[in-house]
């Protein structure tokens, strides 16, 4: 019983939050930075910030994670940081070659007050920014919303400081991509070249954090949107937003610096999802979907209509990022399963509106709640009252699966005792059979661990 102080018995909590269902804004903020090729995050604050989060990345991607700091003591806490992080511009331009910076804030310098764009410009002004170099700045004060935020604050900041339009329209679409894997930014690319159309992919961590080990070391990874590109956006004929927390916000400040339409969609987890951003991505470049990707999603239904029986009617628990968790309890029902408790710390009305549209024929009773109150500690709660046949979440969901004994899979961030993640997608038809795959898989061990001898099946 690992978390034996976990009771039954549901009290409103105002204040207090007790596992946090999210994490720091700054993670977010480095993770899409290192979407831009030749990028050093940096991190306004002191160093233990910039050393938890590198080391979730690390942790997650298994990949090291370079990031700098302003390393404030006593004198940049009270008197500002504005020294340090000049100083630390011109540092790291001298020294680590970076193509472009990416500050974010950190709790510490918002309390304080600094002012990253006044502070990038002073850099400018003083020559620490040499010619060709480039720095870009987001807010992430930590206190508001989550690593989702943070993500979602840098990703705009990309567009409003790089994108330009030139007024020579350019015939290409932007993807404006929500948190997801590395693997899955891959896995938009092959599908957008599948159906033959030329996108602008930003952020983009494929090859960065996924990079193929060479026996070299490359301080700069060759993945990641690359600067003439990103500033290309502003010419596109289009942009889809991927996930409205996550993504829409890049797309939206592209459409107010640059007047580039957009519509969003949600990430494609699963069946649904997946039709709706490919029928869009067609409709957007005025192309077909070809046979090769309507093959794979025969494949995906064939599976899930194979394999009905397993799935029908179990009880889900799940929790993790908004932007993953509509789109996958859209997919949970299309599997016959039933979603009974959704969490998501991340803030934000549209996450229950979303979650309750989707169940309102079928399960309107689920408990489903978001925000800093929306925690790990309420959801085993609610397991507790309400037992269900799997739990989806990210590692820290472990501790309830043993004390619970339930089926778990492990998805979203942080994962940090398996691999996977980092390899194969989670988005498109293929990313759909691949968790399809382990949500069987677990359920199997379930049924294979509790047959009685009598009826313990070898084919299934
Ligand atoms: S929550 Fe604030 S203080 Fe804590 S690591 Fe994140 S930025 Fe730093």
């Amino acid at each position: 019983m690992l978390l034996r102080h976990t009771n039954k018995e549901i009290l409103e909590r105002e204040a207090l939050t007790i596992n946090p269902a999210k994490t720091c804004q700054p993670i977010g903020a480095m993770y899409a930075a290192l979407g831009i090729h030749g990028c050093l995050p940096h991190s306004h604050g002191s160093q233990g910030c910039c050393s938890y989060h590198r080391s979730t990345l690390t942790r997650h991607y298994k990949e090291p994670v370079m990031a700098a700091t302003s390393s404030f003591t006593e004198g940049a806490s009270v008197f500002g940081g504005q020294a340090n992080l000049v100083t630390a511009i011109d540092n790291i331009f001298t020294v680590y070659e970076p193509d472009l910076i990416a500050v974010h804030s950190t709790c510490l310098s918002e309390t304080i007050g600094d002012d990253l764009q006044q502070i990038v410009t002073k850099a400018k002004d003083d020559g620490k920014i040499p010619e060709g170099k480039h720095v870009i700045y987001a807010p992430t004060p930590s206190f508001v919303g989550s690593h989702v935020t943070g993500y979602a604050n840098m990703v705009a900041a990309m567009a409003e400081q790089f994108a330009e339009n030139t007024g020579k329209p350019i015939d290409q679409i932007n993807i404006v991509a929500g948190w997801m894997e590395p693997p899955d930014m891959r896995e938009i690319k092959r599908l957008a070249k599948e159906l033959g159309v030329t996108i602008q992919l930003f952020p983009d961590t494929s090859d960065v954090l996924d990079a193929p080990q060479t026996g070299k070391h490359v301080f700069y990874p060759k993945g990641g949107i690359r600067v003439p590109d990103l500033k290309s956006t502003g010419d596109s004929k289009s942009s889809i937003a991927l996930g409205c927390f996550s993504g829409e916000p890049g797309a939206v400040a592209l459409d107010k610096k640059c007047k580039v339409p957009f519509k969003t969609e949600d990430i494609p987890v699963g069946l649904r999802a997946t039709d709706r951003f490919l029928m869009r991505l067609s409709k957007a470049a005025g192309v077909k979907i070809p046979e090769s990707i309507t093959d794979e999603r025969g494949r995906l239904v064939d599976l899930m209509t194979d394999m009905e029986q397993y799935f029908h009617g179990k009880k889900v628990a799940l929790f993790g990022d908004p932007d993953d968790l509509v789109p996958l309890t859209e997919f949970l029902l299309d599997l016959n399963m039933k979603p009974v408790h959704i969490i998501s710390g991340t803030p934000g009305k549209r996450f229950e509106q979303r979650i309750r549209a989707i169940l309102a024929d079928t399960h309107a009773d689920a408990n489903v709640k978001n925000g800093p109150q929306a925690d790990i500690f309420l959801l085993h709660q609610w397991i507790k009252n309400e037992p269900v046949d799997l739990l989806i979440g990210n590692t820290y969901g472990k501790y309830i699966a043993r004390d619970e004994d339930i089926p778990f899979v492990r998805y979203g961030f942080p994962i940090l005792d398996r691999i996977g993640h980092s390899y194969f997608p989670n988005i498109g038809y293929m990313g759909a059979i691949r968790l399809a795959e382990k949500i069987l898989g677990v359920l199997m061990d379930r049924q294979d661990r509790d047959a009685p001898e009598e009826s313990f099946e070898l084919v299934m």
